[in-house]
Formats: structure tokens, C-alpha cells, sequence
């Protein structure tokens, strides 16, 4: 079916993306996997493109483009060199952005979005920690009020780009003993004494993203680094939240697509019993289920991207865009690599990899599990 969100100026930048894609990120793509992050070289070129300042206003060294097809285009892009760059680039883009932008103070417009628009500072945001993840009220890492400065302890696990940020937002309890009411966000350079990295963690897929553990020994951080207010950082994320489902969903999308598209290509080829093992009915049922899948879901994806560019996306309905394409990826990838035969088991194979890579989608982001409670909250079963 003929995809109508995008117009022709969507289209100009998506050919801008790719070409990035294909000269900066697709040949240098085998270092970064093997450093385990992605070079800088990245960073300043997706700056350089307005990547990642696509709603930042121009007056801050923004592109503001204050429409979020932009974004999917972005994503949709970056997925083609895989989905570990548009994880990286995308938490920067499309989840630290909107807090910097929407909820901060013209004094820290100032200081912080500059360098987060050219790529000279590359951004986190920390909330999960060893502790737990979905469960986000019970946050442990607190931080103490010192005169005008807040003292945070505590640690973060599993951060994206944690291992390469030069600036994190990270959740904390200001007050003790409560669950949400009592959280507040701090933006935190990560040069400031008392923080640290652990090792990049040594996950089954993504690996060319660095995700870290990181470490808080009393990190002081002046009053004037809290974004929102202090106490209110709770209700900011879950508000926050939607735009990183929907752009985790654009992405689960597209790579499934990707993935269903080049398995196609071998079901073609590959023959067995003197006949292409695609034209079996059973393979060409399996297939057109997956085709079927993708098309039908895509179209509700694009839904979303276009009651997010109108500023009404709900909570509930990019949770069902999250859960729904990532279980659907699930099914693509794992099916794509048994079309594949022996070879999909092979570390070397694309199809291999990329089903190591749609794993995590299940649970980042908040889990399947975490998505289907959350929606089953707005159907009022008491
Ligand atoms: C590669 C990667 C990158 C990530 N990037 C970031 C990042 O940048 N920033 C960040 O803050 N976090 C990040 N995370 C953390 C991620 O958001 C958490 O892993 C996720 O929210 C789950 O938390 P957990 O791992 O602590 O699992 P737990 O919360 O311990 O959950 C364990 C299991 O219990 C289930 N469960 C929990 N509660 C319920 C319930 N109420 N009902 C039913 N089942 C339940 C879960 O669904 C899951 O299956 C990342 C994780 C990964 C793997």
C-alpha cells in the first residue's frame, strides 16, 4: 500500500539521511562494532546534517523542524546501517531533546543545546538501575540537598551511549521514603567528580552501541542543573515515554521490513528438491503472513507518527505501537532466520544478526509485559 505521511521535503531528507548512512556509518561500521560504540565521527556528522537538533529551534543551533515525521525519517534511515545507531542516535534526538527543549530554563537552553545539536556533546538518559527497571517509582539513587547543591549517589545500569556520554539526565530521589511523588531529574556532565563508568556491557546483539553501568559518589550538581521541578521528574517520564515507544516502533517496523525483504530475495534463489525453497505453499504462506503483518502494522505506525507531528499521540496508544511491532519483528526475525537454514545460525550471517539485534526491542523501553499493563489500565477492567 502507498505510504501517504511523507511529503517530497520528507523525501529530499530522507536522500540526505541515506547518503550519510552510506558514506559516514556503513563503511567504518565494522570498527565500531568492534570498539563497541560508535565513533564520533558519527556524532559530529549527524550534527552537522541538523540529525540531531531536528526539534531543537534554530536559535539554540537547532533545525526546528517541530515536525516528527522528521524524526521517522531519521530512524527509518539510520535502521538500514542497523538498529544499534538509530538506539544511539535516537535517545539523543528524540528522547533527551524533548526534555531539554520543553523542560528546562532559557539559562540552560542556552548552555546545553549548542554542543548537543553540533554532536560535541553526546547524551543519556539514566533511569533503570541494578535494582530495577520497570518498576521506575522504587528508584534507589538518591541525591541530597548540600546548601544551593545536590549530592548524587547511587548506580545506573544498562544506559545507552552511557559509555560515551558527555551529558546524562538522571532520575533521582530527592525525597526520601516515597515512590513517585519524590523523584526529580538532574542533568549531569560527566566530567563532574564522583561519577564513573563501568565496563561497556557485553550484550548478545547491538554491540556496535555502547550501553554502560555507571556510578555516582556524591556527584554534585548546583540547583540550577534540575530539569522540571524538583520532585515532579516521575510524571516527565512517563510523559516522555510515549515519544521513545513510538520512535522504538518505528524503528522494530522498519527493521522488521528490512529483514522480510532480504529473506525474500534468498527464497527466490535458494533451491532445494530442484524448486526455490520461497515457491514451497508452506514458505509462501509463511511469508505472505509476514508481509501481511508488517504492511498491516506499519500503517498504524504511521498513524502514530502523525498524531505525534499533531501533538496527540496518547501514552496508551505508542505503548501499543511499541509492544505490537516489537512482538511482530519477533516473529519476522526469528521466522526470516529459519528460512535461512543452517546459514542463519552463523555469526555471519545478516539474518543471524539482525535477530540477536531485534531481541532486546522486547524489553527496552519498558517490557512487552510492562506495555500490555499499561494499556490494559485504559480498558477500566477495575
Ligand atoms: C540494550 C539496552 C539498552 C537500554 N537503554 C536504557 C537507557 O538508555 N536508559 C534506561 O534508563 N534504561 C535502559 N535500559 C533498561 C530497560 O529499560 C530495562 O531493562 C527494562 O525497563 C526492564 O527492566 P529490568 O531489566 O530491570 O527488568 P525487571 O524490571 O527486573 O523485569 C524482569 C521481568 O519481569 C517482568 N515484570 C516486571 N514487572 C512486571 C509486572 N508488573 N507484570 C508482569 N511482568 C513484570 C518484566 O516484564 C521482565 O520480563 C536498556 C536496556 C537494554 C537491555
Amino acid at each position: 500500500m502507498r505510504r501517504t505521511l511523507y511529503d517530497q521535503d520528507h523525501e529530499d531528507f530522507r536522500k540526505s539521511v541515506r547518503d550519510f548512512v552510506d558514506r559516514e556509518i556503513i563503511p567504518n561500521s565494522a570498527e565500531y562494532e568492534q570498539e563497541g560504540m560508535i565513533g564520533r565521527s558519527v556524532w559530529r556528522g549527524a550534527g552537522a546534517l541538523g540529525l540531531l537538533g531536528l526539534c531543537v529551534p534554530e536559535e539554540y543551533g537547532g533545525s526546528g523542524a517541530e515536525d516528527y515525521r522528521f524524526n521517522a525519517v531519521m530512524d527509518e534511515e539510520l535502521t538500514r546501517a542497523g538498529l544499534a545507531y538509530s538506539c544511539a542516535l535516537g535517545v539523543h534526538t528524540h528522547v533527551v531533546a524533548p526534555y531539554l527543549v520543553e523542560r528546562t530554563t532559557e539559562e540552560q537552553r542556552k548552555r546545553w543545546l549548542p554542543g548537543f545539536c553540533s554532536g560535541e556533546m553526546i547524551t543519556g538518559v539514566a533511569m533503570s538501575e541494578p535494582g530495577g527497571g520497570s518498576d521506575l517509582a522504587s528508584l534507589s539513587t538518591k541525591a541530597e540537598r548540600d546548601g544551593d547543591d545536590w549530592l548524587i549517589s547511587g548506580s545506573k545500569i544498562f544506559i545507552t551511549n552511557g559509555y560515551s556520554a558527555d551529558f546524562l539526565i538522571v532520575a533521582a530521589r530527592t525525597t526520601p521514603d516515597t515512590r513517585s511523588k519524590g523523584i526529580t531529574l538532574f542533568g549531569v556532565p560527566t566530567d563532574t567528580p564522583g561519577f564513573s563508568r563501568g565496563r561497556k556491557l557485553d550484550k548478545i546483539g547491538q554491540t556496535e552501541g555502547d550501553t554502560a553501568e555507571l556510578f555516582f559518589d556524591k556527584v554534585r550538581v548546583p540547583s540550577s542543573n534540575i530539569i522540571g521541578e524538583l520532585d515532579r521528574g516521575f510524571g516527565l517520564m512517563m510523559q516522555h515515554l510515549a515519544q521513545e515507544r513510538l520512535a522504538s516502533a518505528v524503528c522494530n517496523i522498519t527493521h522488521a521490513d528490512l529483514v522480510l525483504e532480504s529473506t525474500l530475495a534468498y527464497a527466490r534463489e535458494r533451491q532445494a528438491f530442484g524448486q526455490s525453497i520461497g515457491s514451497f505453499q508452506y514458505n509462501r504462506f509463511m511469508l505472505a503472513d509476514l508481509r501481511t503483518s508488517i504492511d498491516v502494522t506499519r500503517a498504524y505506525v504511521d498513524a502514530c507518527i502523525a498524531a505525534s507531528t499533531d501533538g496527540d499521540l496518547t501514552a496508551v496508544d505508542a505503548s501499543k505501537a511499541k509492544l505490537w511491532t516489537s512482538e511482530v519483528q519477533g516473529k519476522v526475525t526469528d521466522t526470516c532466520l529459519q528460512m535461512f537454514g543452517g546459514y542463519g545460525f552463523m555469526n555471519e550471517s545478516q539474518v543471524a544478526r539482525d535477530w540477536k539485534d531485534a531481541r532486546v526491542t522486547r524489553i527496552w523501553a519498558g517490557t512487552s509485559e510492562i506495555m500490555r499493563d499499561l494499556i490494559s489500565r485504559s480498558l477500566e477492567l477495575g
